[in-house]
C-alpha cells in the first residue's frame, strides 16, 4: 500500500509539473471579454512586514466554467497608498494562465511594515474592485495591536454570508479562516440556496464549486477588507477525509483530493509555494504580527491517522465509547511526524508576547455524556487523545509565551480552558481556546450542545444555535475575544450582536 501511495504521489506530481510548464505561446495583453472579467472578487493574504499575496481570477462566465478561451492573458496590478490609485508604490504585469484557470498570483514585495495599502487588477480595460490590505508589523517590533477575525464553514445551501458582510465592516487587520471554504455535496431541496452543480470529483467541477461560493459580495467584502490566512477541513475534498482515505473508501481517492486541493489554491490568497514538487500541499507554518503575535498555522486533515473505529466497511467518524480501544492508541497521529516536528520548533524558538495555533476543529474535552457511558467524536480531536497530548506537552515545555488556540469545524461558539490533562479540570489550565462558529453552516442542536458544557466544566460558553464569527482584538497586555452572531442566517441582511465576550490576560493562561 506505501508502495501505491508514493507511486500515486509522483505520478500526480509528474501531471501537475506538465501543467507547470512556461506557455509556448505569449500571453495575450489585450484580451477583449465578452462581459466583466473580474467576478469572482479579488483577496490578498499571507502578508509579511514587506509584501502580501495578492489573488483574483477572470472568469467572465464564473458558473460555467469560467468562459474563457485556452490561452494565457496577462493582467496588470497595482498596489497604492490610496483608493483612488494616485500614489501606486508598486504595479507589474502578471500571467492568467489557462492551466491554473485563469486564477492570478502576485507576491507583491517592496511594501512598508505595518501599513494599509489598496489594490486592483486591470485587463482588457476591465477593472477589479479596489482591495484593502496590510502588512505585518516590522520581526520584533514590540507593541502594537491586532484586530483579527475567525471563520469557517460557509455551507452554501445553509444560508447567506451577512456574518461576512458584519465581519468586513468591523475593518479586520487580518481574517484567519480555518476551514470548510465549500462544501461539496449535490445540491438537496428546500435548502436557502442551491449548490449549481452535483458533487465535484473533478478539477473543472471542484473550480466550478468555488466560483459560485466566490460570486457572493459578502465574501468579495470579506476577501477585499484584509489580507487572510487560511487552512482547510475536510469539506474542500470531501465529508470526513482523512490523510489517504475517503469515507467511501474511493480508489481513486488520492487523484480526486489533489483535484481539490489545486482547486484550493487557485482560489485562495496563497503563495503558489505552498504546493511541493512531491504532491504536498504545505498550508502549515507560522506568520509573524511584529513581536505581538505568531500565527502557527496548522493542516490537521493532511497527514492524519485515520479515524479510529469507522462505520463497519466505511472511513469516516462515528461518536464512540469505551468500547474502542483504538481511540486511545498510542502513536495516533492528527498533525504527522513532520509537522509535529515543525510546531515544536516554531514554538520554542518564538519570542512573541502570544502564541496563536490557528487550526481547524475544538480542542477541549468535549466528551457526550450517554447511557452507556461518555461518547467521543472521531473526527475531531477527542479522536487522537494521543495526539493532544503530545500537542499540550509540546506547548508547555516549549515556553512559548501566551498560547491561545483558536478552531472552528463544530458548527457552535465555544470558549474554554486547556488543562494539561484534558481530561481532568483539576490539572494547570496552560491555554485558553476560542473556537468559532460557523459563518452559514447548521449545527447541533442545543440539546446536545449544553449537555457537552455541563459535563465538561473547562468549556465556559457554547452555542451552536446562531452563525456568526469571532472578533480578537490583541495588544501586549490583555486579548479580547468578541463572539459574534447573527440572528438568522437565512437573510441577507440578519443583524449582528454580540453573544458573549471573554478576556485573556498576557501572563495568566487561559479565560480571565
Ligand atoms: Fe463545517
Ligand atoms: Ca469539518
Amino acid at each position: 500500500m506505501p508502495d501505491r501511495r508514493a507511486f500515486l504521489r509522483r505520478a500526480l506530481a509528474l501531471a501537475w509539473a506538465g501543467f507547470a510548464l512556461p506557455g509556448c505561446a505569449p500571453a495575450i495583453t489585450r484580451p477583449r471579454f465578452r462581459s466583466y472579467p473580474f467576478t469572482l472578487g479579488v483577496a490578498s493574504g499571507s502578508p509579511t512586514a514587506s509584501g502580501v499575496v495578492l489573488w483574483t481570477r477572470l472568469a467572465p462566465e464564473p458558473l460555467a466554467g469560467g468562459g474563457l478561451d485556452p490561452g494565457d492573458i496577462e493582467v496588470r496590478w497595482e498596489v497604492a497608498e490610496d483608493e483612488r490609485f494616485s500614489r501606486i508604490v508598486r504595479q507589474g504585469a502578471a500571467v492568467a494562465s489557462a492551466a491554473r484557470a485563469h486564477a492570478v498570483h502576485v507576491e507583491a514585495e517592496g511594501l512598508a511594515p505595518a501599513r494599509a495599502y489598496h489594490f486592483r487588477f486591470l485587463a482588457g480595460g476591465e477593472a477589479s474592485a479596489v482591495g484593502r490590505t496590510r502588512t505585518a508589523p516590522a520581526a520584533g517590533a514590540p507593541g502594537g495591536r491586532l484586530r483579527l477575525a475567525l471563520a469557517s464553514c460557509q455551507h452554501w445551501e445553509h444560508g447567506y454570508y451577512a456574518a461576512h458582510r458584519h465581519l468586513a465592516a468591523e475593518a479586520p487587520d487580518l481574517v484567519a479562516f480555518v476551514g470548510d471554504y465549500i462544501y461539496e455535496g449535490n445540491g438537496k431541496a428546500n435548502r436557502v440556496r442551491d449548490h449549481h452543480i452535483p458533487e465535484p470529483r473533478t478539477l473543472a467541477a471542484y473550480r466550478d464549486r468555488y466560483a459560485q461560493y466566490k460570486s457572493d459580495p459578502d465574501l468579495q467584502a470579506a476577501h477585499a477588507c484584509a489580507p487572510w490566512i487560511a487552512t482547510w477541513d475536510d469539506h474542500e475534498v470531501d465529508n470526513d477525509y482523512a490523510n489517504d482515505r475517503s469515507q467511501d473508501l474511493d480508489p481513486a481517492f488520492l487523484a480526486r483530493r489533489a483535484a481539490a486541493y489545486r482547486a484550493f489554491l487557485e482560489h485562495q490568497p496563497l503563495r503558489p509555494g505552498v504546493q511541493r514538487p512531491d504532491g504536498e500541499f504545505r498550508l502549515y507554518g507560522t506568520h509573524a504580527w511584529g513581536g505581538l503575535a505568531s500565527l502557527h498555522v496548522l493542516d490537521d486533515r493532511q497527514y492524519r491517522a485515520w479515524q479510529a473505529c469507522p462505520p463497519p466497511g466505511r472511513g469516516g467518524s462515528r461518536t464512540v465509547g469505551s468500547e474502542c480501544e483504538e481511540r486511545t492508541r498510542p502513536g495516533r497521529t492528527m498533525l504527522g511526524e513532520a509537522q509535529e516536528r515543525w510546531l515544536d520548533g516554531a514554538l520554542r524558538s518564538s519570542r512573541a508576547r502570544w502564541n496563536l495555533l490557528v487550526q481547524q476543529t475544538l480542542m477541549a474535552n468535549a466528551g457526550r455524556p450517554a447511557a452507556g457511558g461518555v461518547q467521543h467524536w472521531t473526527d475531531g480531536w477527542d479522536g487522537y487523545p494521543w495526539a493532544r497530548e503530545r500537542l499540550f506537552g509540546s506547548l508547555q515545555e516549549s515556553g512559548a509565551a501566551n498560547p491561545v488556540v483558536l478552531g472552528g469545524d463544530v458548527h457552535a461558539h465555544y470558549a474554554a480552558n486547556l488543562h494539561a490533562q484534558p481530561g481532568d479540570a483539576g490539572s494547570p489550565v496552560i491555554a485558553a481556546e476560542f473556537c468559532g462558529t460557523s459563518i452559514s453552516s447548521r449545527g447541533l442542536g442545543m440539546k446536545a450542545v449544553n449537555a457537552i458544557r455541563e459535563a465538561n466544566p473547562p468549556i465556559r460558553f457554547a452555542d451552536s444555535a446562531r452563525r456568526g464569527y469571532v472578533l480578537l482584538d490583541l495588544g501586549p497586555d490583555r486579548l479580547d475575544a468578541h463572539l459574534r452572531v447573527v440572528d438568522d442566517a437565512r437573510r441577507r441582511d440578519a443583524a449582528l450582536s454580540t453573544a458573549a465576550s471573554f478576556s485573556v490576560v498576557a501572563g495568566t493562561p487561559g479565560i480571565a
